[in-house]
């Protein structure tokens, strides 16, 4: 992938230092560079021998008790190891003379290899490229860098009652907006994606799924996974070859999240209620496919700001706001009215999880928290 494009995806190869950085004696200050050892030993007036610019090849010089001129990023001449700054010197008749009395050994002087020697591992596989990474990758002659391809990811919406953004709702009717926001979740891990729906047709399901089964090998579904009367998502799946890991986990919101794999396919089979869908993607899907560009997931932690009861015996995904005080992240609940009401996540920064085993949750106390606002 070309340089402009990889900013934000995840490195395939290691990048080496082709050659030391810097890659030769630069002077970090326009001014004369002198050998040390002659003002050490009392010179402070020096023939000048020349100028060298930045870009320029090194100016032979034999004599160490001369010096040259030199500007910021031109090479130093072998016998030379210190920069004096033009401000410190005073240049007369081809003369320069150095006008202080304290210099150290090699000043002003970015020294060959300092920063990196050739050879050596400079960012590795699984590193998220920054802007600063690739200039990284540009200094060592790379134009173009291999970078993880999750291969073909399909969303799929599933439900006879969603209508497309763009259409007018009956008052029965809903519009999708579970699959626009997983596929934008995506984005945002550079993961591209197709958008698909199915009816809740237990006959047209089967073909529907088989076809978008066969083109693509990482399948995130919403909804359709409940115990209703029209929830045929596992048995379809598992119709089509899927193996059953897991259906239903002891959490809320999204209880019913059933997933499966075969060989070569794995299908998260998410609950259709929107809050579910978004914490069940941010806390499993999002993860999942980070691991596999070897990213591990950071862990955070949040502070409970008011003391909290929860009664059922299931983990429980709270959304809260977050307030740094001091470096301190102090989590506030903002409950809404449950994993249907997808308009107060506006209101929140994140979910903390709360554990299953207590039902009683107090002030002060530290849990994994699940961001996904700043
Ligand atoms: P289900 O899991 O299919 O029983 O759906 C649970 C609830 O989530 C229902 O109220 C659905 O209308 C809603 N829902 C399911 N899929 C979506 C979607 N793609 N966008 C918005 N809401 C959805
Ligand atoms: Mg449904």
């Amino acid at each position: 992938m070309g340089l402009a494009e990889c900013v934000s995806h995840v490195l395939a190869e290691a990048i080496t230092a082709d050659r030391d950085l810097p890659p030769f004696n630069r002077a970090t200050m326009d001014g004369i560079c002198i050998s040390y050892a002659a003002f050490k030993s009392g010179r402070r007036e020096f023939i000048i021998d020349g100028v060298q610019a930045a870009g320029q090849p090194v100016i032979e010089c034999s004599d160490s008790s001369h010096c040259i001129e030199i500007m910021t990023g031109a090479m130093i001449p072998e016998i030379f190891d210190t920069v004096i700054r033009y401000e410190d010197i005073t240049i007369a008749d081809g003369r320069a003379t150095i006008n202080i009395e304290e210099i150290a050994a090699s000043q002003s002087v970015h020294r060959k290899g300092i920063d990196a020697t050739k050879g050596i591992v400079l960012l590795d596989v699984g590193t998220v490229i920054t802007s600063a990474d690739v200039a990284i990758i540009a200094s060592v002659g790379k134009s173009s860098v291999k970078v993880f391809d999750m291969g073909t990811v399909a969303v799929v919406s599933t439900g006879d009652e969603l209508v497309a953004i763009d259409q007018t709702p009956e008052p029965w009717q809903i519009r999708r907006s579970n699959d626009i926001a997983i596929l934008a979740g995506l984005k945002e891990i550079n993961v591209t994606a197709k958008l698909f729906h199915v009816r809740d047709n237990k006959e047209t399901l089967h073909d529907e799924l088989s076809a978008i089964l066969e083109k693509h090998n990482i399948v995130i579904l919403s909804g359709g996974v409940s115990k209703g009367k029209f929830d045929y998502i596992p048995d379809a799946l598992t119709n089509l070859g899927i193996v059953k890991q897991f259906h239903q986990v002891q959490q809320r919101p999204g209880k019913p999240f059933w997933f499966g794999r075969n060989r070569n396919k794995t299908v998260f089979a998410l609950p259709g209620n929107p809050v579910s869908t978004y914490l069940c993607f941010n806390k499993y899907v999002r993860p999942w496919l980070l691991k596999g560009f070897g990213v591990a997931a950071k862990s955070r932690t949040a502070l409970l700001a008011t003391d909290f009861q929860f009664k059922p015996n299931l983990t429980y995904f709270l959304q809260v706001t977050i307030e740094t005080v001091n470096g301190v992240v102090w989590a506030k609940p903002c409950e809404g009215e449950g994993s249907g009401d997808f308009a107060n996540l506006r209101n929140a920064n994140g979910f903390i999880e709360l554990p299953s085993e207590r039902n009683q949750f107090s002030k002060g106390e530290a849990f994994n928290f699940i961001p996904f606002r700043q």
